[in-house]
């Protein structure tokens, strides 16, 4: 991290007196925060890359990208297995980043914290395993209707196993959840809610707390889908009081095929396995086999060590752009960006921007009359600019648009305001040219 000290320590040296230069410390302050992301200094279609799909992965620092060089020539061995140096000195890296990962959601203890592939392996993982040890036939699981598939399917299929049911609290149509509706959603069938802390299409910061004191005062666990929450809002998993939560590496500045399942231990130790094999067992004989204590129980297999150590950079990362100066300044962008996108897409004639409402982290998922999100998204491509469009893994949230696909432009930290509008010029070329 020593880099980004170095560069946040000369966070402004454009002026002393902060009062009358709010714009050069937020340019500066971002332009800091970009050198660490060599990805964004490549051209795509002969044009510098604008990159805003970062709901989709992000970028990686310089940090993440080090240590995985690093670990892929050098510190690698398997981890936990053997009694030599190296194998030693990667299970220091991969468990220090599980500690990483405790602190950084503030989770009790490191048997809280499993490793996984991603949110759609965590919520598998506890679809199958809740729903075999809980779940009986007529009953139901609680589920927000702005889900990403990873938060709908893994349900459907558990439920489908034990002849229980999927029951869907519904969305305004500003986007928010239609709170009115949670009490008449729970009743002594629910066994569990499965709720999206931020959805990856509307971008609204969803009322959590409200639906976990409802869902507790009726005893029953919620598990948060946290894949895009994490990565805007601190998590303090035992402020919120959620049984579960889910969320990727890939999309907070880490590796790909990695991610967390935070679970309260009452539920990781009653449950059973998910997945067997080398690393989740006690003692095994042909007849019966015990199991290892928490957190191996759920990490059967060979995992991905090298990637999921690279949390400890990428969580460090976020935490010092989230921290003093350089956290006010990140703050302040994203607020000016928000504010700014929003206003813009308005007044883009025949604009539809979904989930326009308070609480939004920036992202914009919008449609604009008589045009293909897929052809926006192509002629932007080719003036640099890559944004995400078609169903974004949660059709449900189209159809109850009335729509089949979006265009969504998502910032990160390291995006600018002039990119921002940079998108807004670029998308008024496209729409004339597409009418
Ligand atoms: N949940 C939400 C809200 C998401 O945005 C995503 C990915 O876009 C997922 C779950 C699935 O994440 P992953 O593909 O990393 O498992």
């Amino acid at each position: 991290m020593k880099l980004f000290t170095t560069f946040a320590a000369n966070l402004c040296f454009l002026c002393v007196n902060r009062k009358h230069c709010s714009y050069f410390c937020i340019m500066n302050a971002i332009e800091n925060i970009r050198k660490l992301f060599p990805a964004l200094e490549q051209e795509m279609n002969g044009k510098k890359l604008v990159y805003l799909d970062n709901a989709a992965t992000s970028q990686k620092p310089l940090p993440v990208i080090g240590l995985i060089e690093r670990m892929n020539s050098g510190i690698n061995a398997n981890v936990h297995r053997a009694m030599y140096r190296l194998s030693d000195e990667t299970t220091a890296l991969y468990e220090g980043a599980r500690e990483e990962v405790r602190k950084f959601i503030n989770a009790p203890e490191r048997e809280n914290v499993i490793f996984t592939s991603g949110t759609t392996a965590s919520i598998n993982l506890v679809a199958t395993c809740f729903c075999e040890r809980y779940v009986n036939e007529g009953d139901v699981i609680v589920i927000t209707a702005d889900s990403h598939h990873s938060n709908i399917v893994p349900w459907q299929l558990a439920c489908g196993r034990k002849g229980a049911h999927v029951r869907i609290l519904p969305l305004k149509d500003n986007g928010e959840w239609d709170m009115d509706q949670l009490q008449d959603m729970i009743d002594r069938r629910v066994r569990l809610v499965a709720a999206t802390q931020i959805s990856n299409v509307l971008g609204l910061i969803n009322p959590l707390d409200e639906l976990i004191l409802t869902a507790h005062r009726h005893d029953i666990p919620v598990l948060v889908d946290g894949a895009q929450g994490v990565v805007h809002m601190p998590v303090d998993v035992q402020e919120m009081d959620c049984d579960f939560y889910a969320f990727s590496g890939h999309k907070i500045y880490g590796a790909t095929g990695t991610g967390i399942l935070y679970g309260k231990k009452k539920w990781l130790e009653e449950m059973p396995p998910y997945m067997g094999g080398g690393d989740m067992v006690g003692t095994v004989t042909f007849e019966r086999t015990t199991y290892a204590p928490l957190p191996l129980k759920y990490e059967a297999g060979t995992p991905d060590f090298i990637g999921a150590s690279s949390f400890k950079p990428a969580l460090e990362f976020v935490g010092n752009i989230r921290e003093g100066e350089t956290g006010k300044e990140v703050a302040r962008s994203e607020k000016e960006i928000t504010e700014y996108m929003r206003r813009a897409l308005r007044e883009i004639d025949g604009c539809i921007l979904y989930g326009d409402a308070e609480n939004k982290i920036p992202l914009f998922s919008f449609n604009v009359e008589g045009c293909h999100a897929g052809d926006i998204a192509q002629l932007l491509d080719k003036m640099g600019i890559a944004v995400r469009s078609g169903m974004m893994c949660a059709e449900p949230v189209m159809t109850r648009f009335g729509t089949t696909s979006m265009v969504r432009a998502s910032f990160a930290p390291y995006n600018t305001l002039q990119e921002a509008q940079y998108l807004i010029d670029c998308l008024k070329k496209a729409v004339k040219m597409l009418r």
